[in-house]
């Protein structure tokens, strides 16, 4: 069977998480809204315990998690949300990086349609941004700026942390896109000053369809973020709807068992890039990373291979390895990746990229004898 290493797109549920989902599918019925009665009030239970989890996690109040349907949601609101706030204060400009998910891009290109002023950071060729090109443009009517931690084609870390601290004292919301690194890098982000925070649970072994937007209290308030849809009072109006008690429960779970094996999943991960690494060294392949060694999650390698196009290995490696060329929300284009384009790489170069994203369940000696049939078809390719 082929062995999936398309973690970044989704990565498979933990059977705990599993388990767990099924036991409040099958014994809780109900709203956690309903105040009338037990159901309701055992519904309530679950998502308040969840959100103890999730804070936890990234060692925040509880009280600062707000439940979404992901990540996409999130971005949404953390950008879209601030439009009443921009008017009130005329404080109508937005700056983010030309390589954030399109979650973030498309939003931003919306709000520049509408009278804002954007500014796009690109990385340089190793695919990371200067938090100094980030500060310069940076003036009085500065609204918002939003950088991924974790960029999803190539695993390369950005540096959040640093605009972060110059940002801490200024009168600009600052918003990171975590959601490669939720769940991964754990210690980092708790060291993160940032206002607001976006992820997904599939991405950390949750299931899909949920995740978070964090909202950090600055001197007792929340950032000025309104609703961008309207329905109930669920999540204080920020994500109306009724909550998927199931969903956020498991959620809950897949952050709790994040906090307590992080280091373990950390160090499997690591391992397994190693390998990957050695059996290319030795494969005799020409191949190069795309991005910047030094600062790379451990579960993700973009990797150019020269002579060998990316659609051919993978439609005939399939039936050793799922990979992919970039990210599955943008696919069903043929366009070369925006990603490695602002990395300044050729398009014949992105037309023999491929992307490797792993995680936790991964038998290393399936991945070893998939991995090196793998090899052997982009030797036929060159
Ligand atoms: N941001 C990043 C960095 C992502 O990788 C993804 C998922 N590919 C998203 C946002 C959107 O997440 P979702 O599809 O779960 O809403």
């Amino acid at each position: 069977m082929s062995v999936y290493l398309d973690y970044n797109a989704s990565a498979q549920i933990d059977n705990r998480v599993v388990d767990y989902m099924m036991d409040i599918y099958k014994n809780n019925i109900g709203n956690a809204d309903s105040r009338t009665h037990d159901f309701g009030d055992n519904a309530r239970v679950i998502v308040e315990n969840a959100r103890k989890q999730v804070g936890l996690l990234l060692d925040i109040p509880p009280e600062e998690v707000f439940f979404t349907s992901g990540a996409t949601e999130s971005n949404n609101i953390a950008i879209q949300g601030l439009r009443e706030y921009a008017d009130k204060t005329g404080k109508k400009h937005i700056i983010t990086t030309s390589i954030e998910h399109k979650a973030v891009l498309e939003t931003v290109k919306y709000m520049g349609e509408h009278g804002y002023r954007v500014d796009y950071v690109s990385p340089d060729q190793t695919g990371r941004i200067s938090a100094e090109e980030v500060m310069v443009l940076v003036d009085d009517e500065t609204l918002l700026v939003s950088v991924m931690h974790v960029n999803n084609e190539t695993g390369v870390i950005q540096p959040v942390k640093e605009i972060g601290a110059e940002l801490a004292d200024r009168d600009i919301l600052f918003h990171v896109d975590a959601t490669q690194s939720c769940g991964k890098l754990v210690e980092e982000l708790r060291d993160i000053s940032y206002d607001m925070l976006s992820f997904s649970s599939h991405k950390m072994y949750g299931p899909q369809g949920i995740g978070a937007l964090v909202l950090r209290r600055k001197k007792y308030k929340l950032p000025p973020v309104k609703p961008i849809m309207f329905g109930g009072l669920q999540e204080h109006g920020i994500s109306p709807g009724t909550i998927p008690v199931a969903l956020v429960g498991g959620f809950g779970k897949a952050c709790e068992l994040a906090t307590e094996e992080y280091k373990k999943d950390e160090a499997d991960n690591i391992a397994i890039r190693d390998m990957l690494i050695e059996m290319l060294d030795k494969s005799g392949i020409n191949y190069k990373i795309n991005g910047d060694i030094e600062h790379l999650i451990s579960s993700t390698l973009n990797i150019w291979i020269d002579g060998v196009s990316s659609e051919a290995l993978m439609l005939s490696s399939k039936e050793y390895c799922s990979i992919s060329n970039g990210s599955a929300c943008t696919s069903s284009s043929y366009s070369p990746s925006y990603v490695l384009v602002a990395m300044r790489m050729s398009e014949d170069d992105i037309d023999q990229s491929i992307r490797l994203s792993w995680g936790r369940n991964i038998d290393a000696e399936v991945l070893r004898d998939n991995f090196e049939k793998l090899l052997r078809v982009a030797k036929e390719l060159v």
